[in-house]
């Protein structure tokens, strides 16, 4: 499955330049073009699914065995003292691209990005509300 507009299948396809870092069968990695750190990377399934939600359970585990590779060999090829490793699903989570992949993102103790704050007002009330939800949505 392919998409002609995507961005991403377009450098899948090679129809478009990338800094491709990793190829096999299933998964590309290559460099993001706007990173938040230099190495930061882009590990995306060859398969086309717009977003978590639409992606198959192994295409899934494959992608996430492909990042762990990726996020070790970014780690020690810039020589990161940690690494972040995120998905964003629909516009208002920050998704740009529609095909879904991971970000790789190496980390220093100086880089200066802080994570947003926790919130702290919360009741235990809600906690319980919220936790029924959500298990009830998970059948469990
Ligand atoms: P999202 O916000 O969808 O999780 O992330 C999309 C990422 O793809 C962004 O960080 C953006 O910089 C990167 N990106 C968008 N277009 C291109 C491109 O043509 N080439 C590369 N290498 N990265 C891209
Ligand atoms: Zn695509």
């Amino acid at each position: 499955m392919e998409e002609k507009d995507c961005i991403f299948c377009k450098i899948i396809r090679k129809e478009i330049p990338a800094t491709h870092i990793y190829e096999d069968e299933h998964v590309i990695a290559f460099l993001d073009i706007k990173p938040n750190n230099l190495g930061h990377s882009l590990v995306v399934p060859k398969e086309h699914f717009p977003n978590i939600y639409t992606t198959p359970d192994e295409v899934l585990s494959r992608l996430i065995a492909a990042t762990k590779k990726v996020a070790i060999a970014v780690k020690k090829g810039v020589a990161a003292d940690g690494i972040n490793i995120t998905n964003n699903n629909e516009p208002d989570a920050g998704q740009l691209v529609f095909h879904t992949h991971i970000h790789v993102i190496p980390r220093y103790s100086t880089d200066g990005f802080r994570h947003w704050p926790a919130k702290t007002t919360f009741t235990q009330e809600q906690f319980k509300e919220t936790a029924e939800k959500i298990r009830e949505e998970l059948g469990n």
